[in-house]
């Protein structure tokens, strides 16, 4: 990395979406895509006289997200009136949480991008429930229509999780972003597909500069809605230049400027002005008169906290510690989410190999689920019956390349045994005499390469392996080149 000559200081404020099947205060529906306002209801319109009804699932996601992060909980939490008018919040105020937020500090551990093997730690200051705003459909049909609201998002709930301005570069808030999202599929809480807004993220960024022998503050830029990880990654590595570009040029610092709420365009590859951002004070913020504060008790977190399930940090420890793999593998494994990792211990469970079963997973398994856009739920081939080829092939009775070839046919034929799979590839095994003849008749055919090899030229031995596999496609490639060699050093 190239040294910059500002500190770079990110925080990020990101709102899930959970996992409920109704919304957070009514019993409206969830799911998405279906045909604008028609999964509304009085209350999630907000009109006179209805009232909320909490939704308990929500309380509970939220109690086991935040013990995942290490949360402190309090005992009573409540429900607050942010009140600002939007044409897609039509009540006029959103319920949301004020000061006493659910989950309260807490932090998340996630990989260091650029120290493998190393951790960072980014602190969070808070954690709150709230429910989302409707969403504006501007200029849908060329320009020429009205702006239209759709109302079926109205009332849904957010979990709003609020880091402390701990990260120092583009790619570090990226990764602390990716780390909360495969936390939060682990627990369950939210599916956060990024593409139907189920995870967005805001980034508060400005920097720190040493300017005559003080440090200097740029003031705060809030850039919001990024749904994408690159647009996170993007959008901070433009803010930062357009920060310092700015400094340089009026020398306004933090406490100068009002704090600045600015958009990602991301056809442009720019950051736009919005609106001069809000301060806490012009919400009004009122405690909700049609909801009570709510009592958590010691038997809700105790049922959260046995809900959390295997996270993501623990179980890469686990495939280093109790399975061998290098942080990396670990890593990679881990990072496909809970299902590759129960597919993973399925492997490792019937026997095979930890080291074998990561090297499949990670070229065939993976490779074939982004090809044919599966989940690993769906995966043709069983973790038993894989399991039953990568023992074979540690036990030599397959070798590595005709395997590849058991693993196609079983992603048209599943129902095939290993048996059955080899019979139908004429794969025998091959007795260790048969293979010395086959080597003695290669060695004969090809006296360049034998000259070669006895040069200490040793890549001549590759093409008595292809040679090898042309005369017999079961002919263990490792075996073959072991006696060749063995051979030719005996020739002399
Ligand atoms: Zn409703």
């Amino acid at each position: 990395m190239t040294s910059m000559p500002y500190k770079l200081v990110i925080g990020l404020e990101v709102h899930a979406q959970l996992s409920t099947s109704t919304k957070l205060f009514c019993g409206c529906s969830t799911e998405f895509g279906a045909p604008p306002n028609t999964q509304v209801c009085p209350v999630c319109l907000g009109l006179p006289g209805a009232l909320p009804v909490m939704n308990q699932r929500a309380i509970e996601l939220a109690l086991r997200t935040g013990l995942a992060m290490n949360c402190q909980i309090d005992s009573v939490t409540k429900w607050d009136r942010k009140n600002y008018f939007y044409p897609d919040l039509p009540k006029g105020y959103q319920i949301s949480q004020f000061d006493q937020p659910i989950c309260g500090e807490g932090y998340l551990d996630f990989p260091d991008p650029e120290a493998p093997g190393e951790m960072l730690r980014v602190r969070l200051t808070r954690a709150h429930l709230e429910e989302d705003a409707g969403k504006s459909m501007h200029d849908e049909a060329g320009g020429k229509a009205d702006s239209r609201i759709d109302l079926n998002r109205t009332g849904t709930p957010l979990l709003e999780i609020v880091s402390e301005p701990d990260m120092r570069s583009a790619q570090a808030a990226k990764a602390y972003l990716t780390e909360l999202r495969l936390l939060l599929t682990y627990l369950g809480v939210s599916d956060c597909n990024m593409q139907e807004g189920s995870l967005r993220a805001d980034a508060n960024v400005n920097l720190h500069l040493e300017h005559e022998g003080r440090t200097v503050a740029t003031p705060i830029v809030e850039v919001k809605n990024l749904n994408s990880f690159r647009a996170v990654e993007r959008a901070i590595a433009y803010e930062a230049q357009r920060q310092f570009e700015a400094w340089k040029k009026t020398g306004q610092e933090m406490g100068q400027a009002p704090k600045q709420t600015r958009g990602w365009d991301d056809a442009a590859g720019v950051t736009v002005p919005q609106r001069e951002k809000e301060e806490s004070s012009d919400y009004r913020y009122f405690p909700d008169p049609d909801l009570v504060p709510l009592r958590i008790t010691q038997q809700q977190l105790d049922t959260a906290r046995g809900e959390l399930g295997e996270l993501p940090a623990v179980a890469r420890r686990r495939l280093e510690s109790s399975e061998g793999l290098k942080a990396y593998d670990a890593d990679v494994i881990v990072s496909q989410g809970r299902g590759v990792l129960g597919y993973f211990d399925a492997l490792i469970a019937a026997g095979a190999s930890a080291k074998r079963v990561s090297s499949w997973i990670q070229q065939d398994v993976l490779r074939t689920l982004k090809e044919q856009n599966l989940e690993i739920e769906d995966f043709p081939i069983t973790a038993e019956r894989l399991a039953q080829l990568l023992v074979a092939i540690d036990a030599g009775d397959v070798d590595n390349s005709r395997g590849k070839d058991v693993f196609q046919y079983w992603l048209d034929t599943p129902s095939a045994n290993l048996e059955q799979a080899k019979s139908a590839l004429g794969i025998e095994s091959v007795d260790r005499g048969e293979i010395e003849s086959l080597c003695r008749e290669l060695l004969e055919e090809n006296p360049q390469v034998v000259a070669q090899v006895q040069d200490g030229n040793l890549k001549g031995l590759g093409s008595l392996i292809g040679a090898a596999k042309k005369k017999n496609p079961n002919a263990d490639p490792k075996l073959v080149r072991q006696l060749c060699q063995a051979m030719i050093e005996a020739m002399g």
